[in-house]
Order: structure tokens, then sequence, then C-alpha cells
């Protein structure tokens, strides 16, 4: 993969691969790569987030969510965006290794849950549907939420892989392949770079 550098220019937006076939797992592989020396965080900063989450459809055009207006809020939601993917991680990658995942994690994720479900009200429609006053940025943070919640109570959630390439890489994905044995991210990315690896050892 090419090197991540934080004094590059940042990629577009646009340009930012998502490999991990859930909204949720899209956002835990905002970071490339998870375990390289020099991180590039896709959505580093308000504009980023809200810029990545109206791709990904965490944000919806309807919403009409804008940057927060104070530094002070732009900093806290910068915060949750950090703990929230951090805490989302270690839950993804316990559930692959079988293990229990911290508390704080658990924590995390059940309180953007109760956000979640505090800031809708059921509509004459029957339909739940977000409160005017949920319009923000941290919407996004609850779809997230909420998606993550529906992999983890999923048979699905079997199908959670961790990128094979596991020195840098370290994304995760839901592997929707006949067999079941996807094991990169994507071929074209760490798929190949093991494979160029392969040759040159030969
Ligand atoms: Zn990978």
């Amino acid at each position: 993969m090419t090197p991540a550098n934080a004094s590059s220019t940042p990629r577009p937006v646009a340009a930012v691969r998502l490999d991990g076939g859930r909204l949720c797992l899209d956002f835990v592989n905002t970071i490339h790569d998870r375990y390289a020396a020099d991180v590039e965080d896709y959505v580093q900063d308000p504009q980023r987030f809200i810029a990545w989450s109206e791709r990904t459809g965490a944000l919806r055009p309807d919403d009409g969510v804008c940057v927060p207006r104070t530094a002070h809020k732009r900093a806290a939601l910068m915060r949750e965006v950090v703990a929230l993917r951090e805490d989302l991680h270690a839950l993804f990658a316990a559930r692959i290794d079988g293990l229990v995942p911290r508390a704080s994690a658990v924590r995390g994720l059940d309180r953007w849950l109760h956000e979640a479900w505090a800031s809708q009200s059921l509509g004459t429609d029957g339909y739940m549907h977000w409160r005017a006053d949920a319009r923000d940025a941290q919407l996004s943070l609850k779809r997230i939420a909420l998606d993550a919640l529906d992999l983890l109570a999923n048979p699905a959630a079997s199908r959670l892989r961790r990128c094979a390439n596991t020195t840098s890489c370290g994304w995760l994905f839901l592997d929707v392949s006949k067999n079941g044995r996807r094991r990169w991210c994507a071929m074209e990315t760490c798929g190949t770079a093991e494979k160029m690896q392969r040759y040159r050892r030969a």
C-alpha cells in the first residue's frame, strides 16, 4: 500500500476506500493503516468527518448537517469520533478473536445506542423518525452505532474478518464471499502487496 504520510496532501474523501462492507466497519477503517507507524486519519477534522458521513450515508442530504460552529463543539465532536471508532474496533476485534471485549468499549457503544434511541420519536406512520434537534454531526455517530448493534446481534457477525495484512493494514471487513475465505480488505491493495512480497522472496 502507499505509505501514509501526515505531511502529504490528504487524499480526497471521495478517494477513501470503503472495503468493510458495512457502514460501521468502514468507519473503523478510517485509519490507514491501523498498525502503521505513520497513520493517516481519513476523518481527522469535522469537515472531513461530515464529508465522509455524507459519502457513506451516515448523513443524508436532507439531514442538513453543518460543521459545528464553535471550536469547543468541533473539538468535542472529534473526541467522540475517535472514541467511538476505537470502541467499535475493540468490540469487533474481540468478536473476531473470540475474546470478551473491554468493558469501556461496551459502555461506549451502549451510550451511543441510548443517544440514538433518545433522538428518535415514533411517527403517526408507525416508523421511528429522527427528531429535528438531532440533526447535527452526532447523528452520523448514532447511525454508525445502530449499524454496529445490528451487525453484532446478527449471525453474519461470524463473517467478521481482519485483513491478513496484520503488519500494517488491520482493517476489518464482512466476508460475504461464497466460500467465506476472503483474506484481504481488498485484493488490489493488501492482496497485491502480499503477492509482490512473495514474488520478491522467490
Ligand atoms: Zn488490508
